[in-house]
């Protein structure tokens, strides 16, 4: 049987961090004599290097491979050094590479300046002063380095905070970011719909069918229920086979009519490659905070509604929704407004 295509579920995965391979330098230089002297100077401190002449000439090796360094010619025939370092700095692909000009000519304050501000990251005058030149190069490369491993740092620590709210086996935002994403929701001071959603005999599913037929089962039913959602709606996979879907500023009086969608898109739902499992239902609580009174329900308190409407909806034979306005008044949840009634062919629960 073949297993169902789903979209691919978000793990944190770890890039190893920047190693230290040999890096390579580009040697833009007019003169022959000269970027030659280059070249043997890097490629005996272990550089990889390669030769441009003049600015279309670099543009083809940046393309051909971004290098790690541009050692840069002020003076070059065409498009001056100068010029080509501005237009190098606006290459994405470049921005961590240190470009250092070096110049024989122009040896006044003014050029340095000029370089500087055009993006150089530095701008050697006296290129026969070459342990300085190297000792220069070093420092450069130095600070790229630690520019990538802070660029590296910071992608790891997005994927982690990322990672952290994601429910591994579903993709869903898990338990942690749905009871964050609640919270903030209840003190948007917009009106609140929250879906409680437990497959019904799901248990059933596992012992009949096998726990990995189960978790396809809950990967499809996750799927659904994030198709059937709108943006700005969040699918949370709180724990075990119980979901929730949070609308923020959703009309109140349409709660129930949500929740039918949502239990009419289980119901419908065809399951496939879950070894026989043919379909599931599911029960809905669903909580309403109109946000007609002052003082929103705590998340708990919002979680606590819908659950009770979800025991309901068990009690009442499964398959259907119950919705409750939430309500300040402690000393009760809510007031059910609307029990569905819905007469269905699976309503003793969709395990077939
Ligand atoms: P009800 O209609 O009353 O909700 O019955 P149920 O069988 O769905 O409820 P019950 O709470 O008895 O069983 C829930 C089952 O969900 C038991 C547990 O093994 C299963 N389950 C929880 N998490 C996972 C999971 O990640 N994968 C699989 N395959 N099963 C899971
Ligand atoms: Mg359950
Ligand atoms: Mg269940």
């Amino acid at each position: 049987m073949s297993r169902p295509s789903l979209p691919p579920v978000q793990s944190f995965e770890s890039i190893p961090p920047p190693s230290d391979v040999p890096r390579r330098i580009l040697v833009v230089d007019d003169d022959f004599a000269q970027r030659l002297l280059f070249e043997k100077l890097l490629l005996l401190e272990g550089y990889g290097v390669d030769v441009a002449s003049d600015a279309d000439e670099a543009i083809d090796r940046i393309n051909e491979a971004p290098p790690d360094l541009i050692l840069l010619d002020v003076h070059l025939e065409g498009m001056s050094g100068i010029e080509l370092c501005g237009e190098l700095r606006l290459i994405d692909e470049l921005r961590l590479t240190p470009i250092v000009l070096v110049s024989a000519i122009y040896q006044t304050e003014e050029w340095a300046v000029r370089g500087l501000l055009a993006g150089a990251d530095d701008f050697i005058q006296m290129p026969e002063r070459l342990d300085e030149l190297k000792a220069r190069i070093r420092v450069q490369l130095r600070n790229r380095r630690d520019r990538e491993m802070l660029e590296w740092l910071e992608t790891q620590r997005n994927k982690l905070r990322v990672a952290a709210l994601r429910d591994p086996l579903t993709g869903l935002t898990n338990r942690r970011g749905g009871d964050k994403a609640l919270r903030d929701s209840l003190s948007s001071g917009e009106p609140v719909v929250l879906l409680l959603l437990d497959i019904d005999h799901f248990k059933l599913v596992n012992d009949t069918h096998g726990h990995a037929a189960g978790d396809i089962v809950l990967r499809q039913v996750a799927t659904t229920l994030e198709r059937r959602s709108r943006r700005g709606d969040v699918v949370v996979r709180h724990g075990g086979e119980e979901f929730f879907v949070l609308i923020t500023g959703a009309d109140p009086q349409l709660a129930a009519t949500i929740g039918e969608r949502y239990r009419a898109a289980i119901e419908g739902l065809v399951l496939s490659g879950s070894a026989g499992v043919g379909g599931v239902t599911v029960s809905i609580g669903v909580a309403v905070w109109t946000a007609a009174e002052e003082g929103a329900p705590t998340p708990e308190r919002m979680l606590a509604v819908a659950d009770a409407g979800l025991y309901e909806a068990k009690r009442n034979g499964r398959n259907r929704v119950v919705t409750t306005e939430a309500v300040s008044d402690a000393s009760v949840l809510g007031r059910i407004v609307h029990p569905s009634i819905i007469p269905s062919p699976k309503s003793r629960g969709g395990v077939p």
